[in-house]
């Protein structure tokens, strides 16, 4: 259960500026959703209210079924893959994975256990020793990847993950992030995700559904097939 719902969700800026414009939308479980749309078109804002690090001026956002406006980012059951990867620096790539369960005092038998099947799941095993300045850039962003699948979250929020590798990454971690997300979901784990782009072909190809925005506002959702249906 892990279902996403805006209703009327609008956010105002402290200079006055209306960014989002009481925007509605219903992502279901287990959908990946992509956000896609120019620049200022606010997937940022909207990204970040979902993840409690923007408040929201005015509506609601619910995650499986619990209303989670003003809930610390923490307490909202989501986990989050930015564009630059975050690593930290001086720990290793096992220490990076586990160090997010480690502050939520989860036990060190599960912290190994699942450190271990996300090292599995996304072929980290080999460079678990590694520290982040010996890893390259798309290893890196799979260490990133990695770190939010061991938090076992209801939802997924990518915020261009993919815009700092170069194409031939891209092209491969596309897939595998597609593939990762149908793993999840055989596996009977939530995966809900939603994915912040300005690429075409990421939402074509990543798509459960893609929602378009311009200026503040949903202009569509739909299907990837239905949306690029007419040229
Ligand atoms: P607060 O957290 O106090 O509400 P804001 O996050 O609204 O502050 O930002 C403070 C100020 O920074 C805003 O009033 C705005 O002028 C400016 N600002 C920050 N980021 C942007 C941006 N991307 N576009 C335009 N103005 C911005
Ligand atoms: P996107 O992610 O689609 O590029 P953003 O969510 O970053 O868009 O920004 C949406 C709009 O809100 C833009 O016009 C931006 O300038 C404005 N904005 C973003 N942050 C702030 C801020 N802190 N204060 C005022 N305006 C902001």
């Amino acid at each position: 259960m892990s279902k996403v719902v805006f209703e009327n969700l609008t956010k105002v800026y402290s200079n006055g500026f209306k960014a989002v414009h009481g925007i509605n939308l219903e992502i279901e479980d287990g959908e990946f959703l992509v956000v896609i749309g120019p620049s200022g078109c606010a997937k940022s804002t909207t990204l970040r209210m979902l993840a409690g690090l923007e408040s929201i001026t005015g509506g609601s956002i619910s995650i499986g079924g619990k209303v989670v406006n003003g809930l610390p980012p923490k307490d909202r059951g989501i986990a989050m893959v930015f564009q630059n990867y975050a690593l930290y620096p001086h720990m290793s790539v096992r220490e990076n994975l586990g160090f997010g369960l480690k502050l939520a005092k989860v036990s060190k038998a599960d912290i190994e256990k699942q450190v271990n099947e996300a090292a599995e799941l996304l072929e980290l095993t080999p460079l678990l020793d590694r520290l982040p300045r010996q890893l390259s850039g798309g290893q890196a962003q799979r260490v990133a990847v990695g770190r939010a699948i061991v938090k076992r979250p209801q939802v997924f929020l990518f915020d261009e993950p993919l815009s700092n590798l170069d194409a031939k990454l891209r092209a491969s971690m596309r897939v595998r992030i597609s593939d990762l997300h149908k793993t999840l979901k055989k596996t009977n784990r939530s995966a809900t995700s939603v994915y912040v782009t300005h690429d075409q072909t990421e939402a074509m190809t990543m798509g459960d559904r893609i929602c378009v925005m311009k200026d503040g506002h949903i202009m569509q959702v739909d299907t990837p097939a239905n949306l690029y249906k007419y040229p």
